[in-house]
C-alpha cells in the first residue's frame, strides 16, 4: 500500500470492483484478435482461424496470469486474495486448453480431408525446429498447471514448488512470445507484433518489481523480532518492530503481510501471515500456528532476528463494508486477523454491536482468552466459544457452528445490516458462509479468507464466483469463434 495520503487516495481509486476488472481482462485478451483483424494474411480455413485466435487469446491470457498471482494489489482490485487466487487457478486451465487446441485446430481441416496427411502435419508442428519455442511454451505451461493442481501430492517442499512455478511461468511466457513473433501469421504484421513486444516489456517490469524492487525494499526496510510468546498449543505471537529508518506499515486491521526471517529476503522464501494487530499500535503482531518447516521453528527464533515484511495485502477489512453490526468468526489460527480486527475495535472505541464466535478443536487450542474477556468490558461484545471436544471446567459450548447458534448470536441484530468477517479452515468457512446466507445475511456481507489456496468444497458464494469466471471464459471462447468466421 502506498505511504503518502495522496498516493493512498490514488491507490484506492484504482482498486477496481470485480466487474471492472473482468471488463479490463476481456478487453486485454481480445485486443490481439482485434488488432489481428487488421493484418493482411492469406485466406485461411475457419478452423485454422479458430486455432490462430486461441493462440492469440491464450498468450494474452497467459501474460495476465503474472499479475493475478495475488502480489499486485491494483490487479486484485477489491476482490480479495481468495477470489483473485481462484481466478488465477481457473484461468490457468483455460489458457492451457486454448494453447493445446491451438495447433490441433490448425491441422483439423487437413485431418478432415485426409487423416494421414493431418497426422504428418501435426508431427511437423511438434518436431520442426521452427516451432520449437511453441512446443517449449506448451510443455512448460502444462507442467506449470499440472504441478500446481497436484502440489499437495508432490514429494517437494512448498518453496521448491514455488521456485518451479516461477521457472515454468517465465519459460512459458518467453517461449510463447518468441513463438508468436517468429511463426505467428497474425503476429508478423501490423500492430500485433508491437503488442507482443509491449507485453514482453510489461512482463519484464512485473518480474523486476516482484523479484528485484521488492527484494531490495525488504533489505532497505528491515524489521526486528522484539518478542515471541506462546499463546496456546503450537501457537505463537510475534511482536515485530521496524528498524530505525523503516517507516511504520500503513494497513487496515485484518490485512496480511508476506514475511521472511533471517537474512534471506528473496520472495521465494516468504510466507503470508495476517496482522493480528491494530494500525494504531506501532509495529506488528503476528499469531502463527506451527504447520510445517517454516512455522515449526517460529517459537525458537532468537529475539532480535531480522525480519522482512512486504505488505499489506488483502481485503479482509471492515473499512470496505458499511454495516450496523459486526459478526467476527474465527476457526483455529483464523483468530489471527480476527484479533487484529478486535484489537483495532478496542483501540478505536467501536460503538456498533460486535459478536464473536471463536471455534477450535480442543480447549487448549484457544488463544488470547484474557484479552477477549477484557474486550467484552469495553465493547458491545458478546462472545461464543466453541470447542469440538469438551473438557471438565470448559466455560464455552461444545460442537460446531450451526444455524441455531448463528441465530442465537444474531439475536437482536438486523442480519441484512450485519457484516460477517470469517477466517478459518476451508470446511468451516464453506459450511458457515452458506449458513450465514440462510439466516439472512446478504452475500456481499459475508466476507471470508482461507489460509490455504488449495481446493476443497465450494460455498454458495464460491459457486456464484465460479459461474462469473465461467462467463468470462465463455466470452473469450465466443470472441475466438467470431474471429474464426469473420
Ligand atoms: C492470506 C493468508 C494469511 C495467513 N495468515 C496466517 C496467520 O496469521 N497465521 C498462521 O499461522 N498462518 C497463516 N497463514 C498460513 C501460513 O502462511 C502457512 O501455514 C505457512 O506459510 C506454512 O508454512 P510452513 O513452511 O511452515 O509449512 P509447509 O509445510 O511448507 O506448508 C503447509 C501449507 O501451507 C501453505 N504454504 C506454505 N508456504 C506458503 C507460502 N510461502 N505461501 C502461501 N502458502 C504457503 C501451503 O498450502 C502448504 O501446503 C496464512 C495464509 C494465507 C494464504
Amino acid at each position: 500500500m502506498p505511504e503518502t495520503p495522496a498516493a493512498r487516495r490514488l491507490f484506492s481509486a484504482i482498486r477496481l470492483p470485480g466487474g471492472a476488472l473482468a471488463a479490463i481482462y476481456l478487453v486485454f485478451c481480445i485486443l490481439p484478435l482485434a488488432l489481428a483483424l487488421t493484418a493482411l494474411v492469406a485466406p485461411l480455413d475457419p478452423w485454422e482461424r479458430a486455432g490462430a485466435a486461441l493462440g492469440l487469446l491464450g498468450l494474452a491470457a497467459m501474460a495476465v496470469q503474472f499479475v493475478t498471482s495475488g502480489r499486485f494489489e491494483a490487479a486484485s482490485g477489491r476482490l480479495g486474495i481468495d477470489k483473485i487466487m481462484a481466478f488465477h487457478k481457473i484461468a490457468a486451465w483455460w489458457v492451457l486448453l486454448a494453447l493445446i487446441l491451438h495447433p490441433l485446430l490448425y491441422v483439423l481441416p487437413t485431418w478432415m480431408d485426409d487423416p494421414g496427411r493431418g497426422w504428418v502435419r501435426l508431427q511437423a508442428y511438434l518436431t520442426l525446429p521452427h516451432y520449437r519455442s511453441g512446443i517449449v511454451a506448451l510443455v512448460a505451461l502444462a507442467l506449470l498447471v499440472l504441478t500446481s493442481a497436484l502440489r499437495e501430492r508432490l514429494p517437494v517442499t512448498y518453496e521448491v514448488w514455488r521456485g518451479s512455478h516461477i521457472v515454468f511461468g517465465v519459460t512459458a511466457a518467453v517461449a510463447g512470445l518468441h513463438h508468436a513473433l517468429s511463426t505467428g501469421r497474425f503476429s508478423a504484421l501490423g500492430a500485433v507484433p508491437a503488442l507482443w513486444w509491449a507485453v514482453g516489456a510489461a512482463l519484464l517490469a512485473v518480474i523486476a518489481t516482484l523479484y528485484g524492487w521488492r527484494w531490495w525494499r525488504l533489505h532497505a526496510r528491515p524489521w526486528r523480532l522484539k518478542s515471541v510468546e506462546k499463546l496456546a498449543d503450537r501457537m505463537w505471537e510475534l511482536d515485530i518492530q521496524p528498524q530505525a529508518k523503516t517507516p511504520q506499515l500503513p494497513y487496515h486491521a485484518g490485512q496480511f503481510v508476506w514475511m521472511t526471517e533471517g537474512e534471506r529476503r528473496f520472495p521465494l522464501f516468504d510466507h503470508p501471515f495476517s496482522i493480528a494487530d491494530s494500525p494504531r499500535r506501532p509495529g506488528l503482531s503476528l499469531i502463527i500456528k506451527e504447520a510445517g518447516d517454516f512455522t515449526n521453528r517460529i517459537g525458537e527464533l532468537p529475539l532480535g532476528t531480522p525480519i522482512g515484511i512486504d505488505g499489506p495485502y488483502g481485503e479482509f477489512a471492515l473499512e470496505e463494508h458499511p454495516c450496523d453490526a459486526v459478526l467476527l468468526i474465527a476457526g483455529g489460527v483464523g483468530i489471527a486477523p480476527i484479533m487484529g480486527l478486535l484489537r483495532d475495535m478496542v483501540a478505536r472505541g467501536e460503538t456498533r454491536p460486535v459478536r464473536l464466535v471463536y471455534a477450535a478443536g480442543q480447549p487448549e487450542n484457544f488463544a488470547c482468552m484474557d484479552e477477549i474477556a477484557a474486550a467484552e468490558k469495553t465493547l458491545d461484545l458478546k462472545v461464543m466459544l466453541l470447542s469440538e471436544e469438551g473438557r471438565e471446567g470448559w466455560p464455552g459450548e461444545v460442537g460446531r457452528l450451526d444455524h441455531d447458534r448463528l441465530r442465537k448470536l444474531l439475536g437482536g441484530l438486523d442480519p441484512a445490516r450485519t457484516v460477517a468477517l470469517m477466517c478459518g479452515p476451508g470446511g468451516m468457512v464453506t459450511s458457515v458462509s452458506d449458513a450465514l446466507l440462510d439466516v439472512g445475511l446478504p452475500m456481499r456481507n459475508v466476507v471470508y479468507e482461507r489460509f490455504d489456496y488449495g481446493g476443497g468444497a465450494a460455498s454458495r458464494q464460491d459457486r456464484r464466483r465460479s459461474l462469473a469466471f465461467a462467463c468470462v471464459g465463455a466470452a473469450l471462447a465466443l470472441a475466438a469463434a467470431l474471429f474464426a468466421v469473420v
